[in-house]
């Protein structure tokens, strides 16, 4: 079963175009949806989960037209928001077994099978009787998976799931869902494009309410090849640096910062061929879809250095030019 989106669109009343346009076929597995901070995600997940409706366009999951047959869509849909609200008294099993409740299954029997299957399966069965506000992120995180899982769904969504985990719940966290979308539908949405590289066999990249681009990860580290050269510079020497070459990243390293250009041809003798990764092409794209906008633009440019060299932090997440 695929999900098919045709030409969705979606302005707020207060006129924020969040999605403009939108069009991706989404198969089996997992499938990384990537986009910086206010890119429009939430509002493609949220219109998905049939919990917002478009202005113009089609969702199809397989035959049904989701923004018409709402009721089928939750069906076969789990769904773990940004925002997973819960009892903070109630314990993972108390609260699972509610929630499969309400998702309508009735016998007590095969309801305490069923939440026991799930609390064994996102390894949290030896603390199911922990009230969930003692639970760790990366706890709840995978309870919100079990609840999500409830009723044998065939498409999950997770929105931005592993923000705020440590490393070793992250980890788990990516094994838990690589699991699941062996064999169903489920779309990641995150801003962290390691999430992506590591889990996901096809992608998208949004942006400002556009996909800029499609395909499989690896397909698309491929294509960058021999288009990325690095080079570390002093701090001070950013500035120049941004204004005279495509530089897509820029990152600290060891008191120094190392930036990456986009380009076919050595921009010159200081720069090496650099190996791309998934962040290359994330930033490559971005930046060429913004360098676009500011050409369209009539106005004078204040705004074309991204990041200010005497701002530039020691956190590489913060470093990124985009
Ligand atoms: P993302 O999930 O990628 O961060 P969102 O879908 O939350 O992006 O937001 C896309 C754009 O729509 C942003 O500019 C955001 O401020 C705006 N937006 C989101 N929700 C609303 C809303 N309910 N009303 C008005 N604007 C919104």
């Amino acid at each position: 079963m695929n999900l098919v989106i045709e030409n969705l669109s979606k302005t707020y009343p207060n006129g924020t175009q969040a999605l403009k346009n939108v069009s991706l076929e989404i198969p089996t597995g997992m499938f990384g949806l990537l986009g910086p901070n206010g890119a429009g995600k939430s509002s493609l997940m949220r219109t998905i989960s049939t919990l917002q409706d478009a202005d113009t366009g089609s969702i199809k999951l397989g035959d049904i037209d989701v923004l018409k047959e709402k009721a089928q869509v939750r069906q076969v849909l789990g769904y773990l928001p940004q925002e997973f609200g819960v009892y903070p008294r109630m314990s993972a099993y108390q609260m699972l077994d509610h929630f499969a409740l309400l998702k309508g299954i009735k016998n007590s029997r095969e309801r305490k099978e069923i939440v026991k299957a799930l609390l064994h399966q996102t390894n949290l069965y030896q603390q199911r009787n922990i009230k969930l506000s003692n639970y760790s992120g990366g706890m709840k995180q995978r309870f919100g998976i079990a609840q999500a899982l409830l009723g044998n769904p065939k498409l999950i969504i997770v929105d931005e799931p592993t923000a705020g985990l440590d490393p070793a719940e992250r980890n788990r966290f990516h094994n838990l869902l690589s699991e699941i979308g062996e064999n169903i539908i489920v779309i990641l949405s995150t801003h962290i494009v390691e999430d992506v590289s590591n889990l996901c066999r096809n992608m998208a990249i949004i942006h400002k309410g556009e996909v800029l681009l499609t395909g499989n990860p690896r397909q698309q580290i491929e294509a960058a090849k021999g288009k990325v050269w690095k080079k570390i510079i002093d701090k001070e020497a950013l500035q120049d640096h941004q204004a005279n070459f495509n530089v897509v990243s820029s990152h600290m390293f060891d008191g120094q910062i190392i930036i990456k250009v986009f380009g076919d041809t050595r921009p010159n003798e200081s720069f090496e061929a650099s190996e791309p990764d998934l962040e290359d092409v994330y930033f490559a794209h971005i930046k060429t879809k913004e360098q676009g906008e500011q050409q369209s633009d009539t106005e004078p440019n204040q705004g074309s250095q991204l990041v200010d060299a005497g701002n530039v932090s020691q956190n590489p997440e913060e470093n990124k030019t985009v």
